[in-house]
């Protein structure tokens, strides 16, 4: 039985070339919207034809930014149906994030059925093509029309979908990053553990640097000594280091990434150490010259895994891994994605059929 009512479209779009998706461009027929209201809790959750909001100009996200959003993937498997990978994850950390923008909670349950019944009833928008997916961003704004800087009393959560191209449509190469010294993108006791806009908005300025340089992605330091490596664009981190695997502990900067915690329990369960802590940037140089450090990749949901293949902080410059993708990165991304498509057995729970 479905929890919430649909009010389908009357004219639907025309569907996408499934193999020129980009990423985020397009965008279903169909959005889910619920309402929160101080005394009343969340109600009217449904699932209504895709159009523009209409906010009045005074309303409260667009001046103190009071938002958090999500980011997951629904994927088609062979046999042709849909599935989510560990979507409670992602309940629990809007609501982690909520809790620090002073954002009420969205009970797990419900957060789940309302991904799960909007991709059912915008399914044929999970493209097949290999690598392709349906990425799906829940997000939650301030609604109260009022300046003044407190919490919202109103709030409308918004579900959206958009059908992606295979990230490694060329195949999956190592890219260069670099060792961000001057922006930060957190600092302890801020936000940099919740998805929240304004993290993303301060980190488009290094980003830009980077690009212009040359560089794919920001390696980001700590925000007080400017010392220790947190996480690499909007991924986290992790390198192989005299065969152990390491990558920075969560300490309240570092966004708590599910692509993260699953490559933690697989690279553990094959029998590989993994130590969460603290890694400064001059012990990264140093293992580089000195040949310890055999693997660097980011995690996350878009890119599943993305191998590293220069570094550049100051004027140090290394090569990770001859330039090539690591074995350990490649042995990653075969059993994430084998059990996100539904090619390898999924034997923790983590798969949720839609
Ligand atoms: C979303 C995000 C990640 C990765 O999280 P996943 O749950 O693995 O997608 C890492 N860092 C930042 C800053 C992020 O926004």
């Amino acid at each position: 039985m479905a929890k919430y009512p649909v009010t389908r479209t009357t004219t639907p779009k025309e569907r996408p070339d499934e193999n020129n998706l980009g990423f985020g461009k397009k965008f279903t027929d169909h959005m889910f919207l619920m309402n929160y209201t101080e005394g009343q809790g969340w109600h009217d959750g449904r699932i209504v034809p895709y159009a523009p909001f209409e906010l009045d100009p005074a309303c409260m996200v667009f001046h103190y930014a009071q938002e958090i959003f999500e980011g997951m993937k629904a994927y088609r498997t062979a046999d042709g149906t849909v599935q989510l990978f560990r979507p409670v994850e992602n309940a629990r950390r809007i609501n982690a994030s909520g809790e620090r923008m002073c954002i009420p909670p969205i009970p797990e349950e419900d957060f789940v059925d309302a991904v799960k019944e909007l991709v059912a009833v915008d399914e044929d928008w999970v493209p097949h093509a290999p690598g392709t997916s349906l990425y799906i961003r829940p997000f939650i704004i301030a609604s109260d029309v009022a300046l003044g800087v407190h919490a919202s009393k109103t709030y409308i959560f918004c579900v959206i979908c958009s059908p992606s191209g295979s990230y490694y449509a060329g195949g999956m190469s190592p890219v260069k990053i670099y060792v961000e010294n001057d922006d930060v993108r957190a600092v302890r006791g801020g936000t940099g553990f919740t998805k929240c806009g304004g993290n993303y908005a301060g980190s488009i300025r290094a980003a830009e640097k980077a690009e212009k340089a040359g560089y794919s992605q920001v390696l980001w330091l700590d925000g007080v000594e400017r010392k220790y490596i947190e996480e690499v664009g909007a991924m986290n981190v992790m390198f192989k280091i005299g065969g152990k695997v390491v990558t920075p502990a969560l300490n309240g900067t570092v966004l708590p990434g599910i692509t993260r915690k699953s490559c933690i329990e697989l690279i553990r369960s094959w029998g590989i150490e993994v130590e969460e802590r603290l890694l400064s940037a001059k012990e990264l140089f140093d293992a580089a010259e000195s040949g310890l450090l055999e693997e660097a990749w980011g995690t996350g949901t878009a890119a599943v895994v993305s191998p590293i293949g220069e570094m550049k902080w100051n004027d140090r410059e290394v090569v990770v891994n001859g330039g090539q993708i690591g074995q350990i990165t490649q042995k990653l991304y075969d059993e994430l994605t084998g059990i996100q498509w539904g090619r390898v057995e999924d034997t923790r729970g983590w798969i949720v059929k839609v």
